[in-house]
């Protein structure tokens, strides 16, 4: 069948084909990255749609602006403001189709093919593959705890790279946050360049320790692209996200968006609005925040506890994953297999590298398991482990 060469580039997503085997009901799924489910807002989402009908009638159900909702923008404007003391005006924010729709955005209007395209490695599959349409020069900056690494920051900078791709706080598949340290360095080393540093920054809300992280937005206000999300906070169904642009990029974005799609779904933002800036959105936050760092805990206790000599686990100080170093010489895919006979799932640490095949590290995900379940598989994935190391 006739395909076209871009669509024959992307490779489908390794996470989406573990996840049917977490179709049977008893497996355990460390291998998803969903939100909780039993923590969404249903009669506060369902009470908030009553009201838009009867407020907005059928205005509610028109076409509208491309830009997005204003009194959404106007509410994302004072939460950057309250919360992390930056001044977004609303007109640089475009609502968008989750934040995924903003990677699309960004390389429309951004990347010509064979462009060079810095992304940290391990980084966030959904990114490599929306990008990957655009066929980038890909250029790896490794990440660790100490943040991105500079000399291929350096490294991309000498390539003429004017893209810079990165989840700053609680990563997805890491969980790791670039210390500020790092930030600053890499907004030095960034500043006055002809680039952009996209912060895509779907879990900044949901963080569980009082550090306050320094937003690529205060430190390169003029090439910051910054991406953000309701998916985690509020519920992902309504595909609702946003992101910011410098005001040199408002209108080439707003083209791009009307060529798409001419909005994002109004209702929704209608409907999640009402819910956002009522009262009960804040106690609805630390809810999650407090479920999740408890399921975070649970997860790096039952590794330190169960695991053998030579794994290592980040501690996430936020977000949904944590990320497990096997010894060298265990593979993760051969721990998958052992794991999935026994009905448990993760993702191999490859899956977020550009071109990596195996190799001894994975993504364990905690949002949706109890404390027993996050035990139970961890202890199956430490016998995995102790077996693969006997041989
Ligand atoms: N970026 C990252 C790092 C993510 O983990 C996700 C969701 N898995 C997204 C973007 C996309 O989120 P959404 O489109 O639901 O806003």
């Amino acid at each position: 069948m006739y395909l076209s060469s871009r669509i024959q580039n992307i490779k489908p997503s390794f996470i989406r084909e573990i996840l049917k085997v977490t179709a049977q009901s008893d497996a355990i799924s460390f291998a998803g990255g969903l939100p909780n489910k039993d923590l969404f807002p249903l009669n506060e989402l369902n009470a908030a749609s009553s009201l838009v009908f009867a407020e907005h009638g059928v205005d509610a159900l028109q076409y509208a602006a491309t830009e997005g909702y204003p009194p959404l923008k106007q509410w994302i404007s004072d939460q950057y403001r309250i919360r992390e003391g930056l001044e977004v005006k609303p007109e640089q924010i475009v609502i968008t189709n989750g934040s995924q729709q903003a990677f699309d955005l960004i390389g429309k209007v951004l990347l010509n093919e064979g462009d060079p395209l810095a992304i940290e490695q391990p980084g966030y599959l959904g990114a490599i593959q929306a990008f990957s349409f655009f066929r980038p020069a890909w250029q790896s900056v490794r990440l660790d705890e100490g943040g991105m690494n500079l000399d291929d920051i350096r490294k991309a900078l000498k390539c003429s790279t004017r893209l810079f791709y990165s989840v700053p706080n609680f990563q997805n598949p890491t969980g790791l946050s670039h210390p500020n340290q790092n930030r600053e360095a890499v907004a030095d080393m960034l500043r006055d360049q002809e680039c952009f540093f996209i912060q895509d920054d779907p879990y900044g809300a949901i963080q569980f320790s009082e550090q306050r992280y320094l937003s690529y937005a205060s430190l390169l206000p003029n090439q910051t692209i910054l991406l953000g999300s309701f998916s985690k906070t509020v519920v992902p169904a309504f595909r609702l996200g946003w992101v910011v642009v410098p005001e040199a990029l408002i209108d080439p974005f707003l083209i791009a968006k009307q060529a798409i799609d001419l909005h994002t779904n109004s209702f929704c933002q209608r409907v999640l609005h009402e819910y956002v800036s009522g009262d009960s959105f804040a106690p609805h936050l630390t809810n999650i925040i407090d479920n999740y760092r408890a399921q975070k805990q649970a997860m790096v206790d039952a590794v330190v506890e169960m695991m053998p000599g030579g794994v290592s686990c980040s501690d996430p100080e936020g977000g949904m994953f944590i990320w497990l170093k096997l010894p060298e010489n265990i593979s993760a895919r051969e721990l998958l297999e052992y794991c999935m006979e026994r009905k448990v799932v993760f993702v191999p640490g490859d899956t977020f590298y550009l071109g990596a095949e195996d190799g001894n590290e994975l993504r364990m995900n905690y949002s949706c398991l109890s404390a027993e379940k996050i035990r139970e598989g961890v202890k199956i994935m430490a016998d995995g482990i102790n077996q693969l190391a006997s041989r």
